[in-house]
């Protein structure tokens, strides 16, 4: 047996120009490519993300995973950031954002979790989608369209996020199932790179890199020159291989239209 989905991965991750920790964690390793972005500050964060890729690193090495394993990891990470709070390290937290290879029927599928405000995008035919929805103050705003998405740029409330793992946070991550396809680029990323670059600027990278390596490195560069003022994780993961047959029903086993209703998490501001 190998993997419904074989990919090539890559990881890069600075700490930024003005952080003098790096909270963000990621783990790149078949079949879970994910970010976690830190936050509470005291190595807090740093322990928060650390947890989270703790919970998921027995996963490594698995052809796919099943949706309830993906919940009883994150279910893990929420306990051990949980009881980092509970040990005094009060308003610890983070967020988790990726994708994992699932497998529907033996035919390749991406799993993706989302909570919070790191992201998850799909490159496909040169279009860069995101596939996660933040939970943040920012993004609620743009939905209600009280706010347009340039303004949310430059906001002073961007940085807050409306769920986590920890942060007295006990909302629930969200969840979509698609199928993958040969050539996929998934891209998972902290708010350092989408903070700092466009995703016009994301895509035209990832368009003319070809080694995912080479490409997470760039990105990571870019944001860092563009101003660096959050740590920045990138994560790139290639479909070389796909199995799937034609005619692929495409849905999701558990989707979120609409995200809310939302937790405020204490007015986070990371
Ligand atoms: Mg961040």
């Amino acid at each position: 047996m190998t993997s419904p989905v074989v990919v090539q991965c890559a990881g890069a991750t600075h700490t930024g120009l003005r952080r003098s920790l790096n909270e963000d964690a990621h783990l790149a390793a078949s079949p879970v490519f994910i970010v976690a972005d830190g936050m509470g500050g005291h190595e807090a964060g740093e322990r928060a993300s650390a947890a989270v890729v703790g919970a998921f690193a027995p996963l490594v090495g698995r052809e796919s995973l099943a949706l309830d394993e993906v919940r009883r990891a994150l279910a893990d990470a929420r306990s051990a950031v949980d009881s980092l709070i509970s040990d005094g390290t009060s308003r610890a937290g983070t967020t988790l954002s990726g994708v994992v290879v699932a497998s529907v029927d033996g035919i390749g599928y991406w799993l993706a979790v989302n909570i919070g405000d790191s992201r998850t995008y799909r490159f496909a035919d040169g279009e860069l989608e995101q596939i996660s929805v933040d939970h943040s103050v920012i993004q609620e705003l743009i939905e209600d369209g009280r706010i347009s998405a340039e303004a949310a740029m430059t906001d002073p409330r961007r940085n807050i996020i409306t769920r986590a793992i920890g942060a007295g946070s006990t909302a629930d991550a969200d969840y979509w199932l698609f199928p993958a396809e040969l050539g996929d680029r998934m891209l998972v990323c902290s708010d350092g790179l989408t903070s700092e670059i466009t995703e016009q600027r994301i895509a035209d990278i990832l368009a003319g890199e070809a080694d995912p390596q080479r490409a997470a490195e760039l990105l990571t560069a870019e944001a860092v020159r563009a101003g660096g003022r959050d740590n920045v994780t990138v994560v790139v993961v290639d479909a070389v291989s796909v199995v799937t047959h034609p005619g692929t029903i495409v849905h999701a086993d558990e989707v979120d239209e609409d995200t809310r209703p939302r937790e405020a998490v204490n007015g986070e501001v990371r």
